[in-house]
């Protein structure tokens, strides 16, 4: 949360009270407010930070790890302070706007871009507006720090998801929401870059939503547990919040799953794990086509009246009597019943091609006809697949049926029938239906004194 604290709030009321006594002097059109285009324009920015031939592939454990390893330079100041780079040695900053044009202190990563000149060397950093700032800060503060060299972080904002590597091997990922920058909030957006985890500053509460577990890795900038409110009665209720999880919606920090997945992982784990210095790598997602998930990923869900599907056969949301969930493949999700069935609010299983198709189009990457093409495309897949499902049982059943005929006469033409009016009233889950609307429970658990 950028602009959360006390402090900040102190700071964002006295630019209010500065503008509106400059307001009066200065005839102006609009507020000081910058859309997110404008504020942007003429900069590089996080998509930048990389290069331009960087991968972005989170299978590549090797570069993954090479990456988190690689020292960090970052400036010396307080973690909770920030440095202006100058136009010159000793001049005018580069850009000093609403929560930009600064680089916050000892977590945030610079490159180094000159060598020392009478005290000043030439840097770049990223911004809140997630900007690339070139200028020059003092020699003095560039420290180079030797990340953690057990565990490392890369938060993808294209996937929406919080990567763990450990000791030079993937660990696990879950969801999260990184920020959403508007055009009255262009600062918003989570900035990309290098940095690393600084303090764990602890739970906060930021205008009626608590945000537990907060590690700060950017100043303002923290990941933490996705925000609850907290009920009266000392419940916690994260619906609002948690189903946002695997697509933006934060002011720029990282809201991280709350429930664990079945690798432990979720804000509680990082809490307790992770240490200080450990690198925190956010990958930008301008430019970059959402990929779909592989066909044969398995998804799960209950047969017996589930309205979700899930990412795990043991959903942490779901009733006990429910697991485990039973097993189908990414490339079935369009077709028969899974068609209607609504992605999991708690374990943010992967989205529908068509989802990710009008996330690509929104975003700018795919056109309207590549849209549309897709659709048809993913329909005519769909069916493909259903003919395939339908008509191979009837198939092999027909044989069967064939071959009992043949090998006797009478009884056995009647046996397929018999099993299958027995067997009906055991599929028949008409009341099981019913319950199993409430497979998950998602909303509310009880508050844990936290
Ligand atoms: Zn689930």
């Amino acid at each position: 949360m950028k602009v959360l604290s006390l402090r900040n709030r102190t700071l964002s009321f006295l630019f209010a009270a500065i503008f509106l006594l400059s307001a009066m002097f200065v005839p102006t059109t609009r507020g000081y407010a910058k859309t997110v285009a404008e504020a942007l324009e003429g900069y590089q920015t996080g998509k930048d930070w990389f290069g331009e031939d960087f991968a972005y592939d989170i299978t590549d454990e090797k570069a993954c790890w090479d990456l988190l390893m690689k020292p960090i330079t970052v400036l010396n100041v307080d973690e909770t302070e920030s440095v202006y780079p100058l136009k010159t040695p000793g001049g005018d900053k580069v850009v000093n706007d609403k929560l930009g044009g600064f680089i916050n202190g000892a977590s945030a990563g610079v490159h180094v871009l000159g060598s020392d000149e009478n005290g000043w060397t030439l840097i770049e950093g990223i911004d809140y507006y997630n900007r690339i700032i070139r200028g020059y800060v003092k020699t003095k503060l560039l420290k180079t720090i030797t990340p953690n060299q057990h565990y490392g972080v890369i938060v993808d904002k294209l996937t929406q998801r919080l990567n763990v590597f450990i000791d030079g091997k993937f660990f696990s990922s879950c969801a999260v929401s990184t920020g959403l920058p508007n055009d009255e909030q262009p600062y918003n957006e989570t900035s990309s870059g290098e940095y690393v985890a600084i303090s764990w500053s602890g739970g906060f509460d930021a205008e009626g939503m608590y945000c537990a577990m907060a590690i700060r890795y950017n100043n303002g900038d923290k990941i933490h547990e996705v925000p609850c409110n907290i009920l009266a009665d000392g419940t916690k209720r994260y619906t609002k919040w948690e189903s946002q999880l695997g697509q933006k919606a934060s002011h720029g920090c990282i809201r991280v799953a709350r429930l664990p997945n079945e690798d432990g992982l979720d804000q509680t784990w990082l809490w307790n794990n992770l240490k200080r210095y450990t690198k925190i790598v956010i990958w930008d997602d301008a430019g970059r086509v959402i990929p779909y998930p592989d066909d044969d990923t398995l998804l799960y869900y209950n047969p017996t009246g589930g309205q979700y599907y899930h990412s795990y056969a043991n959903c942490a949301a779901v009733r006990d009597k429910y697991l485990p969930l039973t097993a189908f493949k990414y490339s079935e999700l369009d077709t028969g019943i899974f068609a209607s069935l609504e992605p999991c609010p708690s374990c943010t299983p992967v989205k529908r091609k068509s989802v990710i198709d009008k996330q690509n189009l929104d975003r700018g990457v795919i056109t309207q006809e590549q849209y549309d093409a897709l659709q048809v495309q993913h329909k005519t897949e769909a069916a493909a697949i259903e003919s395939a499902e339908t008509t191979t049982p009837d198939a092999s059943a027909a044989d069967a049926l064939a071959t009992d005929a043949s090998a006797t006469v009478t009884p056995a033409t009647n046996a397929p029938t018999d099993t299958a009016a027995t067997e009906a009233p055991t599929q028949a889950p008409t009341d099981v239906a019913t319950d199993g609307d409430s497979d998950v429970q998602i909303t509310i658990i009880p508050a844990t004194g936290n």
